[in-house]
């Protein structure tokens, strides 16, 4: 059967494939240590699991509208006054099977054939591919490595063009754990109102940051930024939810409507059990999701210390997120490997540590390692990829 020319250039995810091939090894009895997941390692909280179990008990097992219960809506437009302090009404609430689903009908919304969007190099996976599904053009630009991982606005206007539709901002950022400053978002946004360019913010690590930085959202800067601005964001990492499927985008309403119409037409709407966890996770106290983030900064002063001790290996410490965004270039030449795609392959075959090449990132020089796991376990992956660059010196 020939397939349509859209999925014919889709790549798969460059995450999942580590994880297929790390369980792969695993279920032959490897001791495998797996770096590469792209959750928390915690449980859902239980007083999100009793709200999702009420509420099927309550019957709320239904078809809800199409762009979420208007409680959970409420509870968002609640969350983003209080976190935010971003004034948003229900119409300008969309809720979605994930942040992923939000990013993806976004795009199919406002894309027309060739429009470009400009997407920051090192990117998470699936921003490439949902522009292009879309048929719009993603334009990379390079947030070199010294430079913080950061876009100057230099970059971004120059790169600007009467096809630029929208810039992707992930701040803090999968997978550098990047985070821009006030100023910085200040400088990039006037920028973009300028020409008239939509920014995408993706905000789904806001709640995971390990330094004394604040979490700024660029809508927060002035309104006509707001005016501007389309925020995505979820539940899934900042309340170990990632299985529940539930995210949001928040924005103009006429942005948000047409987006609403298309999720009629694709998922019908969000999981209504789900909506119910996520109004849960947003109506309690946010003492699980500071623990979770208290564990995780341990674990990476703990891991990045290990990390620059081995020999080739450099990182730009990050700010948040869960991953560890290492360049292993000199490393790779002083194995005697060719690239990193190898030498992350040869790693995981020698010593059983998976992590993920950079490549797929758009970072040929880096691998990624999430710190969704337990101390000792990162503390013995750290120890086998020093063996590693020894063995192979
Ligand atoms: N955006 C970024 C930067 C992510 O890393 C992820 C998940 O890995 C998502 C969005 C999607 O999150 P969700 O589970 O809500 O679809």
């Amino acid at each position: 059967m020939e397939l349509a020319n859209r999925v014919k250039t889709l790549t798969p995810s460059a995450t999942l494939a580590i994880t297929a091939k790390a369980k792969e090894l695993k279920s032959q009895g490897h001791d495998v240590i797996g770096l590469g997941v792209g959750e928390p390692d915690f449980n859902t909280p239980e007083y999100i699991l009793e709200a999702a179990e009420k509420a099927m008990r309550n019957g709320f097992t239904k078809y809800t509208p199409a762009g979420g219960i208007p409680e959970l809506k409420q509870a968002i437009v609640n969350k983003f006054k209080r976190d935010n302090g971003l004034e948003y009404t229900t119409d300008e609430v969309i809720v979605t099977t994930g942040a992923k689903h939000a990013l993806y009908t976004l795009f199919q919304v406002l894309l027309n054939k060739d429009d470009e969007v400009i997407v920051p190099r090192p990117y998470w996976v699936s921003y490439p591919e949902q522009v292009k599904l879309a048929e719009g053009k993603p334009i990379f630009l390079e947030a070199k490595e010294q430079n913080g991982f950061k876009l100057t606005p230099e970059q971004l206007k120059a790169a600007i063009t009467p096809r630029t539709k929208a810039v992707i901002i992930n701040s803090p950022s999968n997978p550098t754990g990047m985070m821009y400053t006030r100023q910085e978002l200040q400088e990039l946004g006037n920028i973009c109102l300028e020409h008239n360019v939509l920014i995408v913010s993706d905000e789904i690590y806001e709640k995971l940051i390990y330094t004394d930085d604040k979490h700024i959202s660029i809508a927060e800067i002035s309104e006509p930024f707001k005016k501007h601005t389309i925020i995505i964001n979820g539940v899934s990492k900042s309340h170990a939810m990632t299985g529940w499927r539930i995210g949001y985008a928040a924005g103009p309403s006429d942005i948000i409507k047409p987006m609403t119409s298309l999720a009629s037409h694709s998922t019908s709407n969000p999981t209504s059990i789900a909506q119910y966890a996520a109004l849960a996770a947003y109506s309690t106290n946010e003492e699980p999701t500071k623990e979770m983030r208290h564990i995780f900064s341990e674990r990476l002063d703990i891991l990045y210390d290990l990390l620059i001790d081995i020999q080739g290996i450099s990182c730009v410490k990050p700010k948040g997120a869960f991953y560890l965004f290492p360049n292993v270039q000199e490393a790779v030449i002083q194995n005697g490997f060719d690239s990193v795609d190898e030498w992350a392959k040869a790693l995981l075959e020698e010593e059983k540590v998976a992590l993920v090449p950079g490549t797929g990132f758009g970072a040929p020089e880096n691998v990624r390692l999430s710190y969704a796991i337990s101390v000792d376990a990162l503390k013995e992956a750290a120890k086998r990829i020093k063996r590693f660059v020894m063995n192979h010196q």
